[in-house]
């Protein structure tokens, strides 16, 4: 579905990604792990075109979306990102907050959006707090809310950033429930976290980042139990 082919990017005189190459199947669950600052991040952000790259290329299904000529805004909408803050607006409710880009952006009709947001809000227990604000909400029902927002238009990829790092303990688990269901549903993912027992738990491939390197990536009881490299050794050792 997405693929990074020899993604290099700088900051300054920092080289952050030095060459990435990661090809996401359709359905699959791709969990990035790697030390504060070896470019997770960064790497979300050039698959959505957040931040533009200086070598390499990104394809989604087929097409090279880092192609001057591609329309960014167009392919932004087909990819969901849910970030670490809650990026929830504020002054909207949470119907507002999770139907607004669904309707200006995918020009979905208001009442078809609005009816299939309540529909998720409920499944996921949230039905009551449709018409509420965002601060009304627990920092892991906004949270919920915000991931609610990126599938309601059933983006392509679903790129989540350390969605779960800003929230209390007690409240991590109802997000990693939610990203559980997305991939029982079959959904197709690339996330970034720091827990690694979800990652183990939810992951189809794990991809272990250092210094912008992709330095091994298998399946999590390849990576987590029997690591081939042995900075990824030593990367699981300081962070278990
Ligand atoms: P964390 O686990 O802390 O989230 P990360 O793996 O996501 O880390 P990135 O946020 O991708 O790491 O950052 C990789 C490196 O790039 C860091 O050294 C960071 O300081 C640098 N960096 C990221 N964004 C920028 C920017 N906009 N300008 C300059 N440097 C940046
Ligand atoms: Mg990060």
């Amino acid at each position: 579905v997405i693929e990074a082919r020899g993604v290099r990017k700088r900051f300054g005189d920092h080289d952050v990604l030095r060459g990435i190459d990661l090809s996401v199947g359709t359905h699959e669950v791709v969990v990035l792990i790697g030390a504060s600052g070896s470019g997770k991040s960064t790497l979300l952000k050039t698959m959505n075109l957040i931040e533009n790259i200086d070598d390499g290329q990104i394809f989604l299904v087929g097409e090279d979306i880092t192609d001057p000529r591609v329309d960014a805004d167009g392919v932004r909408a087909r990819i969901g990102v849910v970030f670490q803050h809650f990026n929830l607006f504020p002054h909207l409710t949470v119907l507002d907050n999770v139907t607004l880009a669904a309707v200006r952006v995918h020009g979905m009709r208001k009442a078809e959006a609005r009816a299939k947001a309540r529909e998720l809000l409920e499944t996921l227990g949230l039905g009551a707090k449709a018409d509420e604000y965002p601060d009304r909400l627990s920092g892991g029902q906004q949270q919920r809310v915000a991931i609610v927002r990126a599938v309601l238009t059933q983006p392509e990829v679903l790129l989540l950033d350390e969605i779960t790092s800003a929230l209390d303990p007690q409240l991590v688990g109802e997000v990693l429930d939610l990203v559980r269901e997305l991939k029982r549903q079959g959904a197709t993912i690339v996330m970034a976290t720091h827990e690694m027992s979800f990652a183990r738990e939810v992951a189809d491939r794990i991809v272990f980042l250092e210094h912008g390197v992709v330095v091994e990536q298998g399946p999590p009881s390849q990576v987590f139990d029997a690591p081939q490299e042995a900075a990824t050794a030593e990367f699981l050792a300081r962070v278990r």
